[in-house]
């Protein structure tokens, strides 16, 4: 009876997974975007200030448009900004994870011990913040991704640093698919408790 009753109980919460998932994608379109950096430093006419003069650069080769799609979706940011990032140092993404805590985002950081003095600007304004304190920089948290508002992540090879998004070739993943962005909201639960 045990068994027969377990796995009825699995069966109803697999169906209930499956059938909210349906339920989330039915009402929810699905935004996914793919963000190439090419190791190089390729700015687009608006970007370089040029308004003559037409290069061969276009905006979806162009990795400050490609910053602008990222600091885009921090900027709608509402409720919460989940952020496990090895390296971050850039000054615009910085600033848009401090701006976003300061019109009343949740901000909570994830970062790795020996990145730790790079992101002093927000540890000194309240940002919540967790460390792996690795010995000697064994284990180390080397994960980027972002969570945004529990519904859209941003992940993939980038550190947020000047020269990942400048000089790097790089890959930046981005999608609000709810069986994509699940595993990484739990996965940022697992190590939020794990680096108290
Ligand atoms: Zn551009």
């Amino acid at each position: 009876m045990t068994t027969i009753r377990l796995l009825g109980s699995c069966t109803i919460a697999c169906c209930s997974a499956a059938f909210t998932t349906l339920l989330y994608n039915y009402f929810h379109q699905e935004e996914t975007e793919v963000l190439f950096f090419y190791g190089t430093l390729p700015l687009c006419n608006l970007h370089r200030n040029i308004t003559t003069i037409t290069t061969t650069i276009q905006n979806n080769e162009c990795f400050q448009c490609k910053l602008s799609i990222i600091i885009g979706w921090l900027n709608k940011s509402k409720k919460t900004l989940d952020i496990c990032m090895y390296m971050l140092n850039h000054e615009l993404l910085s600033n848009a994870i401090i701006d976003a805590h300061k019109r009343g985002v949740s901000v909570r950081l994830i970062l790795n011990e020996d990145n730790l003095q790079t992101t002093w600007k927000m540890g000194n304004i309240g940002i919540l913040k967790r460390v792996n304190k690795g010995k000697h920089n064994e284990n180390l948290m080397h994960h980027k991704f972002i969570i945004i508002d529990n519904k859209k992540v941003i992940l993939g090879s980038m550190n947020w640093t000047k020269v990942s998004v400048r000089a790097n070739w790089e890959n930046v993943f981005i999608t609000n698919n709810c069986e994509l962005v699940n595993p990484f909201r739990q996965e940022f639960q697992r190590l939020w408790k794990q680096f108290n």
